[in-house]
C-alpha cells in the first residue's frame, strides 16, 4: 500500500484544548440506511466503553468514548429516525442535523454511495453549511475498487475532499481516522507519556483505598481527567510527586466513594480487573487487623494474572504498633496467602498518615524500574555460563556438561521482563530448575515487584 503523507486533507481545525478535560464529541449523521451505526461499531471496534448515562440526551443515540493512537474522543451515532415515517422526513432530517451540529465539534455526514445523492442527503448539507464546525464528508459502501466511479457523483457537493470507504469491510475508516486525529484530545497529561508509570489502587472493600488515594491527591499536585455526566468510565488520575509523574488508573469508584456514601456498592472484581488492565503497578491493599482474606486472594490472583508489576500494602498499621511481632507474623502469613507474590515488596502504613508517601513512591520507582528494565545478552551470558559451572542444567541422558556448554539465554520482553532459555532438550527442564534461574536472575539484576518470565525454546 501507499505511504500516506502526513497533512490534514480535511477541514482544517486547531487542536482541541477543551475545559475540564471534555472529549471532543464526534457526530455522525445522515440519512437513515446510509451506514452510520455500521461505521460507528466498526471505529469503536472492541475498544469502546459504551457510555448510556449521558444527563439530558435522548434515548435514541449512541454515545461511546474511545481512543484512536492514544487520542481520546467522544463518538455520536444520531440515528434513531424511523426510514419509514416518510411524512415530514425531511424535516425530522434537519431537526437532527441540528441538533448534533448544536452538540457535536466535528461532524462526519455519512452518504451511501449506493444511491447516490438524495434530497434527504442534499436536505443535511443544507443543514451544515450554515455551520462554522467541520464536517468530513463519508461516501460509504465504496466495497470494491470497482466501486470507485459511484464517487464521482458527490464531487457535486463542491467538496476537494471526500472520503470514500467501506464500513462493513473496514476498508478507509483508518484513512477517515487519521484525519479525525488532529481534533482528538491529547493523552491524559501531555507529559504523561508512556514513560510515565500507570499505577492502580486496587483491594477489597474498606481496606482504605481512598483514603490513601485522597492522602496522594491530597499531597501530589493533581490534574483529573473527568469526563462530565458519566460514572462509568475510567478516571485516571495524574499525580506529580517530587517532579515526578505518575498515572493512578480507575480512580472514580474510588476517589468518588470516599467522602459519600463508603460501603455501599463496594469496590468490584470487575472494576479491579479494569483498573489492574490499564496499569503497570498494581498496588494492592491489606488490612492489618482482618488478615488477609479469600477476596484479597482473589484480586492478589488477578495481579499475577495480568503480569503486573505489584506492591503489598499492609494498611492501618497504626492499629498495630504495640504488638511487636506483628511484622514477621503479618510476612509469614502473606508468604503462605500469597507464594506466587514472593516478589512483591511489602509496605506497612497508616493511610491516616500523610508520611507514607515518600516511601511508597520510593518503592513505586524502583518497582517500575524493574518492570521495564533490559539486561543485555552478552552480560547476561556470562553470568547464566557461571550459573551452569556450578548447577548444570538438568539432563535425563547424556552428560550434564555438554548440556550445558551450548544453553544460551536471552532477554525478549520487558514489562514485565521475559526471557528465553535455548536449550538442546527443553522437555528435559524441570520446574525447580526454572525457578532456580529465576530466582538468580532476581538477585543478580536487581528485579524488585515485578513478575519474570521465563520460556524454554528448543535450540
Ligand atoms: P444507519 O441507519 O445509517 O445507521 O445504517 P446502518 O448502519 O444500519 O446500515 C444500513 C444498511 O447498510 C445495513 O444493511 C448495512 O449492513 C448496510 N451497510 C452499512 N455499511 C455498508 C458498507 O460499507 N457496504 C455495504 N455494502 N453495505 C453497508
Ligand atoms: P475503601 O473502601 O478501600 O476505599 O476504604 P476507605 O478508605 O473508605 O476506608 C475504610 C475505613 O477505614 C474508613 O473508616 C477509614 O477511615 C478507615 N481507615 C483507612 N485507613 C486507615 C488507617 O490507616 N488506619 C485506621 N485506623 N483506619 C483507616
Amino acid at each position: 500500500t501507499m505511504s500516506r503523507t502526513k497533512q490534514t486533507r480535511g477541514p482544517v481545525a486547531p487542536l482541541f484544548t477543551l475545559e475540564g478535560g471534555r472529549l471532543p464529541i464526534i457526530a455522525l449523521i445522515g440519512r437513515p440506511n446510509v451506514g452510520k451505526s455500521t461505521l460507528f461499531n466498526r471505529i469503536l471496534g472492541t475498544r469502546a466503553a459504551i457510555v448510556d448515562d449521558v444527563p439530558g440526551v435522548t434515548r435514541d443515540r449512541n454515545y461511546a468514548d474511545s481512543t484512536y493512537r492514544n487520542r481520546r474522543f467522544r463518538l455520536v451515532d444520531t440515528g434513531g429516525l424511523d426510514p419509514t415515517a416518510s411524512e415530514g422526513m425531511l424535516s425530522l432530517i434537519r431537526q437532527q442535523s441540528q441538533l448534533a451540529i448544536a452538540e457535536a465539534d466535528i461532524l462526519v455526514l455519512v452518504l451511501d454511495a449506493r444511491s447516490g445523492l438524495t434530497p434527504a442527503d442534499e436536505e443535511v448539507v443544507q443543514t451544515l453549511r450554515g455551520s462554522d464546525k467541520p464536517v468530513y464528508y463519508v461516501i460509504n459502501k465504496i466495497d470494491t475498487p470497482k466501486a470507485d466511479p459511484l464517487v464521482a457523483d458527490f464531487y457535486r457537493l463542491g467538496q476537494e475532499q471526500l472520503y470514500p470507504l467501506s464500513a462493513e469491510h473496514g476498508i478507509g475508516v483508518a484513512e477517515l481516522l487519521d484525519d479525525l486525529f488532529s481534533h482528538m484530545a491529547e493523552p491524559l497529561d501531555e507529559e504523561a507519556t508512556s514513560d510515565t508509570p500507570r499505577i492502580a489502587i486496587v483491594g477489597r472493600p474498606n481496606v482504605g483505598k481512598s483514603t490513601l488515594v485522597n492522602s496522594v491527591l491530597g499531597e501530589a499536585r493533581v490534574v483529573v481527567s473527568n469526563v462530565p455526566g458519566t460514572t462509568r468510565d475510567p478516571v485516571d488520575s495524574v499525580a506529580t510527586f517530587k517532579d515526578r509523574q505518575y498515572v493512578l488508573t480507575d480512580t472514580a469508584g474510588i476517589r468518588r466513594r470516599g467522602r459519600v456514601e463508603r460501603g455501599i456498592e463496594g469496590y468490584s472484581v470487575a472494576r479491579s480487573l479494569r483498573a489492574i488492565g490499564r496499569s503497570d503497578i498494581a498496588v494492592l491493599l491489606l488490612d492489618a487487623e482482618e488478615g488477609v482474606t479469600e477476596q484479597d486472594t482473589k484480586i492478589a490472583g488477578l495481579v499475577l494474572k495480568q503480569g503486573r508489576a505489584c506492591i503489598l500494602i499492609v494498611n492501618k498499621w497504626d492499629l498495630k504498633t504495640d504488638d511487636v511481632h506483628a511484622r514477621e507474623a503479618y510476612k509469614q502469613d502473606l508468604e503462605r496467602r500469597f507464594p506466587f507474590l514472593a516478589w512483591a515488596p511489602v509496605l506497612f502504613i497508616s493511610a491516616l498518615e500523610q508520611d507514607f508517601l515518600r516511601g511508597l513512591f520510593a518503592l513505586i520507582d524502583q518497582v517500575y524500574f524493574s518492570f521495564c528494565k533490559r539486561v543485555p545478552t552478552g552480560p547476561l551470558n556470562q553470568f547464566f555460563q557461571g550459573l551452569l559451572e556450578e548447577h548444570p542444567l538438568p539432563v535425563r541422558k547424556g552428560k550434564p556438561a555438554k548440556a550445558s556448554k551450548s544453553a544460551f539465554m536471552t532477554q525478549v520482553a520487558t514489562r514485565p521482563p521475559a526471557f528465553a532459555l535455548f536449550v538442546g532438550h527443553p522437555d528435559n527442564m524441570t520446574p525447580a530448575y526454572l525457578r532456580f534461574l529465576e530466582n538468580q536472575i532476581r538477585k543478580e539484576y536487581h528485579f524488585s515487584g515485578t513478575p519474570i518470565r521465563l520460556m524454554t525454546r528448543k535450540k
